[in-house]
């Protein structure tokens, strides 16, 4: 995710790695015959195929990358930079979340690879390194939005939600979801309530956000601190701003069930999703998705792959611009209910014509026919420019 300090290039993890994929590749020989196709996903097994054609299998094989793919300034640095990159070249088609990530992947190639060419000609684009031919094309992963949508009307979450309203009269929810880990900006949002209630008084009282966090490689120590700092955080916040009968902080420290998290979406009229970097966020699709009600205010991160879909109607902000975000927050809540309206339609408009099922069909079509149905999306270098130009 860019964070290159927090790189560690102990040798024997890549011997470990390499090891795993190799059991994977092993497994799938056994498991799979030679006209099945294999569809392989995230950055844990990016050598599967060349596995598998070391241990002479033939099979058809392609990968999904469910995270961001950094740009050479950051991959460059990884002393297996040459082996990954063979490894994803051995792939019929290869897909990314958003074309930056497509970009960063074709820029490493050029830069390692002394015989390099590329095709534009059609949906995908097609590079060859020296004997070696991939297809690449970009594929934003979704959700399955009836399914969302379905759920948030059913009587059992209107009760949840109806209950959860009813604990915060006159206030507006605003909910944060995500595992714990250092690319949600966790800290950052927080900092930058903390701005929000400091600068603009008129919010205390009136919002409340509804912050979960899912437990997440618990056993690392360096997520055990962020946890601490987290929940400092929280504590602080709390004690500074907390009056009888008000709360600025709900913090949740667990997984959630399903339906509770459906309702949560539903009982909320803003969601804060703030990563510092971020392969898509389906919490903002799921969000929108749950919001039939079209009340909801989306404030997202311009660093989440969700942006390149979401950004005409979501209110996008810097994480790292703690008074920017917490403007964003104020804007949110004097959002009138028309502007909110029509924001959120054409957003559950979007997401609910490029779901799932879009996706699945997009990647396989690809896989199978060469080709790419087009989703449409801006890059970040595009929207920005709209929102933020000099
Ligand atoms: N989620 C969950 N349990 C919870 C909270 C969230 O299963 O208690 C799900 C949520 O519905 C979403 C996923 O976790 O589908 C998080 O995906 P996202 O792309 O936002 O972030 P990731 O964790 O993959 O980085």
């Amino acid at each position: 995710h860019g964070f290159h300090t927090r790189c560690n290039f102990e040798p024997a993890y890549w011997d470990k790695y390499k090891k795993v994929n190799r059991v994977f590749a092993r497994n799938l020989l056994e498991e799979t015959a030679e006209d099945d196709y294999i569809w392989v996903h995230d950055y844990h097994l990016m050598c599967v195929a060349q596995e598998l054609k070391q241990f002479g299998g033939q099979r058809r094989i392609g990968f999904f990358l469910h995270i961001p793919f950094p740009g050479p300034e950051t991959f460059l640095r990884l002393p297996w930079r040459r082996q990954i990159l063979s490894a994803l070249l051995d792939f019929e088609l290869v897909g990314f979340q958003t074309h930056e990530d497509m970009e960063n992947f074709v820029a490493c190639l050029k830069s390692l690879c002394a015989e390099f060419h590329r095709d534009n000609s059609d949906s995908l684009i097609t590079v060859t390194c020296g004997a070696k031919t991939v297809k690449a094309g970009c594929f934003p992963i979704s959700i399955d939005f009836d399914e969302f949508s379905d759920q948030a009307a059913t009587k059992e979450v209107s009760k949840r939600t109806a209950k959860l309203n009813l604990l915060h009269p006159d206030q507006q929810i605003i909910l944060g979801v995500d595992r714990l880990d250092y690319t949600k900006g966790i800290p950052e949002r927080l900092e930058a309530l903390r701005c929000a209630l400091n600068r603009f008084p008129d919010l205390r009282g009136k919002i409340a956000l509804l912050q979960v966090l899912v437990p997440s490689r618990e056993e690392v120590q360096e997520y055990q601190e962020l946890k601490k700092h987290i929940e400092r955080l929280v504590g602080q916040i709390n004690g500074q701003f907390t009056e009888p009968g008000w709360i600025p902080i709900h913090y949740l420290y667990r997984s959630l069930a399903k339906e509770e998290l459906v309702s949560f979406y539903l009982a909320s009229e803003m969601a804060l999703i703030t990563p510092l970097w971020d392969g898509m966020n389906l919490v903002a699709k799921e969000f929108c998705a749950c919001n039939y009600r079209e009340n909801g205010v989306l404030i997202l991160s311009e660093f989440a792959g969700a942006a390149s879909q979401l950004h005409q109607d979501a209110i996008l902000v810097n994480p790292y611009d703690v008074i920017g975000v917490a403007e964003a927050i104020r804007r949110g809540f004097y959002m009138h209910m028309s502007e909110r309206k029509t924001r959120m339609k054409r957003l559950r408009e979007q997401i609910k014509t490029y779901d799932i099922h879009f996706w699945l069909n997009s990647f396989l079509e690809a896989a199978f026919e060469g080709r790419a149905k087009i989703c449409p999306y801006e890059g970040i270098g595009t929207y920005l420019s709209k929102i933020d130009h000099l």
